[in-house]
C-alpha cells in the first residue's frame, strides 16, 4: 500500500465495555483490525474524555495512530495516555514524550501530574532535539562523538559555512556566491529531505544552481571541521542519533529504555525523525502518535505528512483512532476553519463541529493602514479584559516575526505587558553569546567558533591572530592549562592573561554552574562598556543568565537547554514569582501551534503577509501558507478578528505619504467573508455613514449583555 487515505480505513463500531460509558464508538481498524476496546476500570478523572478519547488514552500495547482535526482533544489525550500508563504501573522513567517545544512537552506533564496526582517529573519529555542530545552523551561513541560535545545554534552554523566559504575565497569571485544564512538553509534541507544538492537547488533554490560546486566544497569543509571540534549542529543531533541507532547493539539498548513512545503534532516530523522512531520501536511496539494533516507547516523544514499518512504500514498491526468533535472554539470560528480549508486539495482529516455553545461571528476588520491596526487591536484588547477576559487568555497572530514591531511600541506606550513567543532575541544578543562561548570554552576547548568569539574581544586580536591561536592550541591537544604558553599581541596581554587565569581556575575547581557563570561575568563585565553601549541592561541580562544557571546541575545541560530549547518567553526567563502577572501573548502563527486563547487577532490578514510573498510562487507553499492561516484561526476559543489594513507606507520615504493599497489575504474569500462580521477602524467607521439599525441595536445590547 502506499500512501493510506484515511477511507482505506473501514470504519467499525464497538461498545465500551465500562457501563459508565455505554456512548456507542465510532473506531476505525487497520488491514480489517478490529479495535476493540476493555476498560474495566475507569478512574474517575478520566471521566470526562468521549468514548474515542478514552479508548486511545487506555488502549494496550502496540502502534497507535490518533488523526484528528485542530481542538478535538489530541495533545489532551495524548496527556491523559501518559498519565494513564504511570497509572497502570509504567515507571515515569521509562516513557519517552516527544514534542515540538519544550513549553509544550512541560504542560503536558504538568497537565498529566495534574491529572493522576503521580509525579512526572522523571518522564523524558521534550523535542527531538533535546533527547538526541540527552541520548548522544550515553551512545553517540558509536559515530565518533566524546560526551563532551557542544551543540551550536543555527547563527552559529551559519558563522562556520561563512568562515568556510571566505576561506575558500568564494566571496570575492565575481558573481554572486550565496550568503551564509542561504548557504545553512541550503544544508539543512539536503541533509533533512535526504535529496541530492542538484535537485534541491533546481527545486527550492534555482538562482543558486551554478554554486553547486562551491557548495558541495563547503560542505565537506564544514562536516569534517565540525566532527574535528566535536560540535553538532542542530541538523547533526537527528542525523547522529539515526546514525547511532544504524548500530544494532545501540538500537536494542536505546529501544529498551523506553517502555512507551509518544508523540505530539506528528504531522510537523522528518522522514529522518520517523527513522528514528522506526529503529527505536523493532522489538517493543509500544508508540502512539497523533497528528492533524491539515496543520502541517514545516515542510519547509522538510516535515512530510507522508509520515502520519504511512504510519500504520511502518508500524503493523496500528490502531488508528479518530475524533471528531471540537472542544475549543464556538461553531461560528469552525465555519470559518472549514471555509478557509475547503478549496484545499488534499485532506484527510474532516471538517470541525463544535461541542461548546456560543453564537458571535469572527470579525473582519478593515483598517485605513497600519497605525489604525495598531489601535483597533489595543483598543478591542483592552475591550476585553474590562469585560474580563485576562490579557493570557488573548492573543494576537502574525506570519513574521518583525509583524508585531508597531504593535509592541503600542503595547509599551500604553502599558499593556506581553510576551512573545517566536521572538524572543535574549539569546541572540550579542553580550549574552559572549558570555555563552565562554562557557563552551570550558565544556569543550576544541569549539574554535567560540574561541574566535571570545579572542576577537580582545584588544589588538583579529581573525587572523585568533586563528593562528587555534591553530596553536589544537598543537598543544587543546590542553588549557597551557593557555598562558601561547604568545598574543602586546596590546592584548592583561586581557588575555585574565582570560587564561579565569578559564583555568574554573577548569580546575568544580564549582556549582551558576558560580561559573558569575565568575565568566566578572571576567566579562569590564569589556561590556568598551564593546558595547547601553552596558546596564546587557549586565542585568547576564545576571538573569546567573539566576536561571541555578537551576541546572551541570554545566553541559544548562548550555544544551539554552541552545536547544531556549526559552519561549522573558517569563519562562522569570521563574515563578512573576508568573501570576498578567500578559498578552504575541506570537508567530508558527510559535501559536498547539495552543489556543478566548480571544485571537490575527493582524496583517493582506495577500503578501499571509500568504507570504516568499511563498507565492508555487501551489504547495500556497497551500502551506493555507494551513498556517488555519492554524491560526483554529487557536480562537471565543472570539476571532481577522484585522487588515488598507495601506501599507513605504518605509524608505517616512517622511512623504508613498503608499501601496494591500488586498485582503485570499484565504478569505467572500464565500469566508459571508462567515465573518465586518467592521471598519475607526477612521472608517467615521466615514461609513450613519450607523445601521444593527449596529445602534448591538451598541444597546452592550449596555446589558457582557457577552456581547
Ligand atoms: P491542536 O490540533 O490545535 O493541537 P488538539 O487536538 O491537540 O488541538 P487540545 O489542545 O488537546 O486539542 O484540546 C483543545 C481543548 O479542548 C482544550 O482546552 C482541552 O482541554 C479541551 N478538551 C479536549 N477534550 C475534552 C473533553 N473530552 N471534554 C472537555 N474539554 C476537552
Ligand atoms: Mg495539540
Amino acid at each position: 500500500m502506499g500512501v493510506v487515505s484515511i477511507s482505506a480505513f473501514g470504519p467499525g463500531t464497538s461498545r465500551v465495555a465500562d457501563p459508565r460509558i455505554q456512548a456507542q464508538v465510532v473506531l476505525y481498524a487497520v488491514g480489517g483490525m478490529l479495535y476493540t476496546p476493555t476498560v474495566p476500570d475507569t478512574p474517575d478523572w478520566l471521566q470526562g474524555l468521549n468514548p474515542q478519547q478514552l479508548q486511545a488514552v487506555t488502549h494496550g500495547d502496540g502502534p497507535l495512530l490518533i488523526i484528528a482535526g485542530a481542538g478535538t482533544g489530541k495533545t489532551n489525550t495524548l496527556a491523559h495516555r501518559v498519565a494513564w500508563l504511570i497509572h497502570e504501573g509504567v515507571q515515569p522513567g521509562r516513557i519517552l514524550l516527544l514534542t515540538f517545544t519544550r513549553r509544550a512537552a512541560q504542560e503536558m506533564l504538568n497537565r498529566a501530574q495534574a491529572v493522576c496526582q503521580a509525579a512526572t517529573t522523571k518522564v523524558w519529555g521534550g523535542t527531538f532535539h533535546s533527547m538526541a542530545n540527552r541520548l548522544l552523551r550515553t551512545y553517540g561513541r558509536v559515530v565518533g562523538l566524546q560526551p563532551e560535545f557542544t551543540v551550536m545554534d543555527e547563527s552559529d552554523s551559519a558563522d562556520m559555512l561563512g568562515l568556510i566559504r571566505a576561506q575558500m575565497g568564494l566571496t570575492s569571485k565575481e558573481k554572486r556566491f550565496p550568503r551564509k544564512s542561504t548557504v545553512r538553509s541550503i544544508y539543512s534541507r539536503v541533509v533533512n529531505s535526504r535529496e541530492p544538492l542538484e535537485l534541491v537547488l533546481k527545486k527550492e533554490y534555482p538562482w543558486c544552481v551554478e554554486a553547486e560546486e562551491g557548495l558541495r566544497t563547503i560542505f565537506n569543509t564544514y562536516t569534517k571541521r565540525k566532527h574535528a571540534r566535536q560540535v553538532l549542529d542542530y541538523d547533526d543531533l537527528l542525523l547522529f542519533w539515526n546514525l547511532a541507532l544504524e548500530d544494532a547493539t545501540v538500537a536494542e539498548a536505546m529501544g529498551a529504555r523506553f517502555d512507551h513512545i509518544l508523540v505530539d503534532e506528528y504531522q510537523d516530523t522528518n522522514i529522518i525523525q520517523a527513522e528514528i522512531l522506526q529503529r527505536l520501536r523493532q522489538k517493543n511496539h509500544n508508540i502512539t502518535v497523533v497528528g492533524d494533516d491539515a496543520q502541517s507547516i514545516y515542510s519547509f523544514r522538510a516535515a512530510t505528512i507522508k509520515n502520519i499518512l504511512e504510519f500504520p504500514n511502518q508500524f503493523p498491526g496500528t490502531t488508528v483512532v479518530t475524533l471528531e468533535q471540537n472542544y475549543r472554539s464556538i461553531q461560528p470560528i469552525l465555519d470559518v476553519g472549514n471555509a478557509v480549508m475547503k478549496p484545499a486539495p488534499h485532506r484527510y482529516t474532516k471538517n470541525l463541529f463544535a461541542v461548546r455553545e456560543g453564537k458571535q461571528k469572527p470579525v473582519l476588520v478593515t483598517c485605513r493602514d497600519e497605525d489604525e491596526q495598531v489601535k483597533v487591536v489595543c483598543d478591542q484588547i483592552l475591550e476585553h479584559l474590562e469585560q474580563g477576559i485576562k490579557l493570557q487568555q488573548q492573543a494576537v497572530l502574525f506570519r513574521a516575526g518583525h509583524h508585531s514591531d508597531q504593535l509592541e511600541i503600542e503595547l509599551a506606550r500604553r502599558n499593556i505587558p506581553f510576551h512573545k513567543y517566536g521572538g524572543l532575541k535574549f539569546l541572540e544578543a550579542a553580550h549574552v553569546k559572549d558570555l555563552l562561548a565562554l562557557l563552551r570554552i570550558l565544556e569543550n576547548p576544541r569549539d574554535d567558533m567560540s574561541w574566535f568569539r571570545v579572542l576577537e574581544m580582545l584588544e589588538g586580536v583579529g581573525p587572523k591572530t585568533a586563528e593562528r591561536f587555534v591553530a596553536d592550541l589544537e598543537a598543544r591537544t587543546y590542553d588549557l592549562a597551557v593557555l598562558g604558553q601561547i604568545t598574543m599581541p602586546a596590546a592584548a596581554h592583561d586581557q588575555f592573561t585574565a582570560l587564561a587565569q579565569t578559564l583555568n581556575s574554573l577548569r580546575q575547581e568544580e564549582l556549582p554552574v551558576a558560580a561559573q557563570v558569575e565568575r565568566l561575568r566578572r571576567f566579562y563585565e569590564p569589556f561590556l562598556a568598551t564593546l558595547y553601549d547601553n552596558p546596564k541592561p546587557r549586565l542585568r541580562d547576564l545576571e538573569q543568565l546567573e539566576a536561571v544557571a541555578q537551576r541546572y546541575k551541570s554545566r553541559s545541560s544548562f548550555i544544551s537547554d539554552l541552545t536547544l530549547d531556549p526559552p519561549d518567553t522573558t517569563a519562562d526567563f522569570a521563574g515563578p514569582p512573576f508568573k501570576d502577572e498578567d500578559w498578552l501573548v504575541l506570537s508567530t502563527m508558527h510559535s501559536a501551534k498547539g495552543c489556543e486563547w478566548k480571544a485571537v487577532y490575527v493582524i496583517h490578514a493582506a495577500d503578501g503577509m499571509i500568504p507570504s510573498d516568499m511563498a507565492t510562487d508555487d501551489d504547495d507553499s500556497i497551500e502551506e501558507e493555507r494551513r498556517l492561516f488555519y492554524v491560526a484561526v483554529t487557536r480562537a476559543k471565543d472570539w476571532l478578528y481577522v484585522v487588515f489594513p488598507l495601506r501599507y507606507y513605504y518605509k524608505r520615504y517616512p517622511l512623504g505619504d508613498a503608499h501601496a493599497y494591500a488586498q485582503l489575504t485570499r484565504f478569505a474569500p467572500a464565500n469566508v467573508q459571508r462567515l465573518m462580521d465586518a467592521r471598519g477602524g475607526t477612521s472608517l467607521e467615521t466615514h461609513a455613514g450613519p450607523p445601521t439599525d444593527e449596529e445602534i441595536r448591538a451598541k444597546i445590547a452592550r449596555y446589558w449583555d457582557r457577552r456581547f
